[in-house]
């Protein structure tokens, strides 16, 4: 098992020096270029070890072949498919190495260079890539000496906010954020600003992100991007600067909750007005410290527009029913 691992991590360190060469390479120039048209500078490239798989569908699987690697060491790591023989699993896309804390890459994902789909494509789980216990870019941002880490969804974003000086910057890859990686990041910090997308999907996973955070100790924010998309759209359009005073103004995650909360609710229907009160109240009373739950009750009110005195009340009632 032992020796498995350190095989796979092998493999996968030869992978990766293999695309980066192909990047560099006269094949690589769309990848190369693609990523320079995303901004990106060589010394970026360079940090994250992003690299190219070339055209060909087979020339990893030849690579790894004539270094004498055998068919059941090769299928362990992930890299190829077996559908229609034995196929590299990644061609013709810019790859972004994912490396644990220990800066070994453990898996790889790759873009397609257009509109084509699936978009990315990741490495299967392996003996060595555990989706639920890494995140990209924590390998580099462990050693940000910022008081707080960024977390967002994907490799872009990542590569663009470290490139502004966010260095401080990992993502959950797609994946809903788990209690493992909320653990992970509370060994270097204590406080989380999340920066999921902007859209229906990243709402979504902040609003399910915040309470494993929370869970895990961590106190967190969210960062609001709009009008754009993801905090990489946001840089490019608005600058490092921009991106800071948007990281200074973050919402209190409970004050981003009940925003979110709130379109739900039709405000001008006295019906539909007090049910959104009533979920304020309800959840209001998991603050258990009085001075706490006063304080965030004071801002709701204030920041929502709700009878202050009326919701005291109902927070009582159900504090009460509650035990
Ligand atoms: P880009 O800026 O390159 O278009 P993105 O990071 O904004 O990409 P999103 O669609 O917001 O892309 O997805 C966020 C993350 O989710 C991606 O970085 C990737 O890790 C993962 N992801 C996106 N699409 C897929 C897919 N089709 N299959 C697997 N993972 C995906
Ligand atoms: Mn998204
Ligand atoms: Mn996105
Ligand atoms: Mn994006």
């Amino acid at each position: 098992e032992r020796d498995l691992k350190t095989k796979l991590l092998e493999i996968n360190k030869i992978a990766a020096t293999y695309y980066y060469h192909q990047l560099k390479s006269e094949n690589g120039q769309v990848g190369l270029s693609y990523l320079r048209k995303r901004g990106l500078t060589d010394e970026t490239i360079n940090r994250f070890g992003l690299g190219y798989s070339g055209q060909n569908s087979k020339a990893l699987y030849r690579y790894l072949k004539d270094k004498g690697y055998d068919d059941d060491l090769l299928k362990e790591s992930g890299l190829f498919t077996y559908e229609r023989g034995i196929n590299d699993k990644f061609w013709n896309r810019v790859m972004f190495p994912i490396m644990d804390i220990n800066n070994k890459v453990i898996g790889f994902g790759g873009r397609v260079m257009g509109d084509a789909k699936p978009k990315y494509l990741n490495s299967p789980e392996t003996k060595l890539f555990d989706k639920s216990r890494n995140l990209y870019g924590l390998n580099i941002a462990r050693t940000a000496r910022k008081n707080n880490l960024i977390i967002c969804e994907g490799y872009m974003d990542v590569i663009s906010m470290h490139q502004a000086g966010f260095n401080q910057a990992v993502a959950s890859l797609g994946t809903a954020l788990t209690p493992g990686q909320a653990r992970l990041m509370k060994r270097y910090t204590d406080q989380v600003l999340i920066t999921y997308d902007s859209d229906e999907a990243g709402t979504k996973a902040a609003m399910r992100a915040i309470p494993i955070l929370k869970e895990a100790g961590l106190s967190t924010k969210v960062i609001n991007m709009q009008p754009y998309k993801d905090p990489d759209e946001f840089i490019k359009a608005l600058g490092a600067e921009a991106f800071q005073e948007r990281i200074d103004n973050a919402s209190n995650s409970f004050m981003y909750e009940i925003g979110v909360i709130e379109k739900k609710y039709d405000r001008s229907d006295p019906e539909s007005s007090t049910e959104f009160e009533r979920e304020v109240a309800r959840k209001l009373t998991g603050f258990s410290q009085k001075l706490e739950r006063d304080n965030y009750l004071n801002a709701v009110c204030r920041k929502f527009n709700i009878q202050m005195d009326g919701m005291r009340e109902l927070v009582a009632s159900y504090g009460n029913q509650s035990g």
